[in-house]
């Protein structure tokens, strides 16, 4: 019996928008890899708490008490929701670049990070006080794994290393082979942070499972938009580590000196990192969408998503000159031999809602324009803050970034008419993203 269950209500479902053709249509978004709708439930959650709102952890009023329970409380979701080790901290944060430069912050002095080239660039780029070993674009999961194990092997134990790598790649959707890279990663004495934007709103998290040392993930991609993130994980060298922001919060006591100087002994929990007020609306939305993905059930989203990207590859396949990006399962052209359905099936498996794809001949901004002109469907065209892994897939360089930051110059107006489009070589400037979850 099929487990496929509805779409859970998310905000801006009836939304319509204009045409440039006249008229209006209700809007399609297809661009949950950005951002998220929110979940109703986080919107009626937030809105039965906001009332009631006051200061965290240092307030003797009612509110204030509230506000911390409730603040606590969310910590304690979070851990649940990601099945971490007992003595496990969930560190809030804005989001996971946030989370992934907090960690880069907490490396202990010498530590090598090692990291493949294909990463988003929040995991890619925030390690800048360590020495980075840059490993190639992996063409299967499998190689993936002896990738980094040959990069680990020899390397001297008595220096500390960690890998980061991806659960979920925001441009193909692939899945990574975490577990495996976690046990080589281990295997070498090095630690392992998974970057999980991209994987905790398809997929179950179990950090004991996959046995990943720290965890980070944004709110807004887990259909909480109110600007909270998580790193999860061990405590040891966070601990250690210089607050990642001084100031209230992180402190516990702080004495003037008779030097003239200032004594500070810092807290050793999580509140170590979590200086000033915090975001308590974004962080109690988090943990609202922890408990509506829980009880919905991750057995029923998995199912129905496989189910929508299976229509999506299909669909495309389809169309002629479709190419669908793949690091893991190599080009799948459109129009080819065989079965289309097949097909689709075949690169369904190990990828969530997320799929990029070039048409020959057309210019991805030129396209995704017109979709959203002409047809009120919400897509996202460029990079993806994933350069070099598009750069890759796309076979060369691109040249033109998309994503991060404004968007660069795109040829023609918004909203004209779709027409192909010449591209320098014949090499597509930039892909498409259709991505989608569990409001699709
Ligand atoms: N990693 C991945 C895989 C992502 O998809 C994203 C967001 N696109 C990030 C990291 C960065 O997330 P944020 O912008 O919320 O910090």
């Amino acid at each position: 019996m099929p487990r496929r269950g509805a779409p859970l209500p998310v905000l801006g479902r009836d939304v319509t928008v204009p045409l440039v053709t006249g008229g209006e249509v209700t809007y399609a978004a297809l661009d949950y890899a950005a951002s998220a709708p929110a979940l109703q439930r986080v919107w009626d959650d937030v809105a039965a708490y906001a009332p009631y709102y006051g200061s965290v952890h240092r307030g003797a009023g009612y509110l204030s008490q509230l506000s911390t329970d409730l603040f606590e409380s969310s910590r304690a979701t979070v851990h649940a929701f990601l099945d971490c080790r007992e003595d496990d901290q969930v560190v809030f944060t804005r989001s996971t670049t946030d989370s992934l430069n907090l960690l880069a912050g907490a490396l202990p002095d010498g530590c090598e990070v090692f990291v493949f080239e294909t990463e988003h660039h929040a995991s890619l780029l925030p390690w800048t006080n360590a020495r980075v070993t840059y490993l190639d674009a992996p063409r299967t999961p499998q190689q993936a794994v002896r990738t980094l194990e040959s990069a680990l092997a020899g390397r001297d134990l008595s220096v500390p290393a960690l890998v980061c790598v991806t659960g979920a790649s925001n441009v193909t959707g692939e899945l990574w082979p975490v577990r495996e890279l976690a046990a080589a990663s281990h295997a070498h004495g090095a630690r392992i942070v998974l970057d999980a934007a991209q994987l905790v709103p398809h997929h179950p998290v179990s950090v004991r499972d996959l046995d990943v040392d720290w965890v980070a993930f944004s709110g807004h991609k887990l259909y909480a938009p109110f600007g909270s993130g998580v790193l999860a994980g061990r405590t040891d060298w966070l601990r250690d580590a210089e607050p990642y922001l001084a100031g209230g919060g992180a402190s516990r006591t702080v004495a003037r000196r008779a030097d003239g100087g200032v004594d500070v002994e810092w807290h050793t929990s999580a509140a170590r990192h979590e200086a000033g007020s915090p975001n308590v609306i974004g962080v109690y939305a988090i943990a609202s969408a922890c408990r509506a993905l829980t009880e919905a059930g991750f057995d029923a989203l998995v199912d129905r998503e496989r189910h929508l990207v299976e229509k999506v590859l299909t669909g495309l396949a389809e169309v002629p000159g479709v190419r669908v990006l793949s690091l893991f399962g190599g080009d799948t052209p459109a129009r080819s031999e065989g079965d289309t359905r097949a097909r689709a099936a075949a690169g369904t498996a190990g990828r969530v809602g997320v799929v990029s794809f070039v048409v020959d001949g057309w210019n991805s901004s030129h396209l995704a324009a017109a979709l959203s002109a002409e047809y009120g469907i919400g897509v996202r065209d460029g990079l993806f803050c994933a350069h070099p892994l598009v750069r890759t897939l796309l076979g060369g360089d691109p040249g033109q970034p998309g994503e991060c930051g404004a968007p660069e110059a795109v040829p023609g107006e918004r909203g004209e008419a779709a027409a192909p489009a010449a591209e320098g070589a014949g090499r597509p400037l930039n892909a498409i993203r259709v991505s989608f979850g569990a409001g699709t």
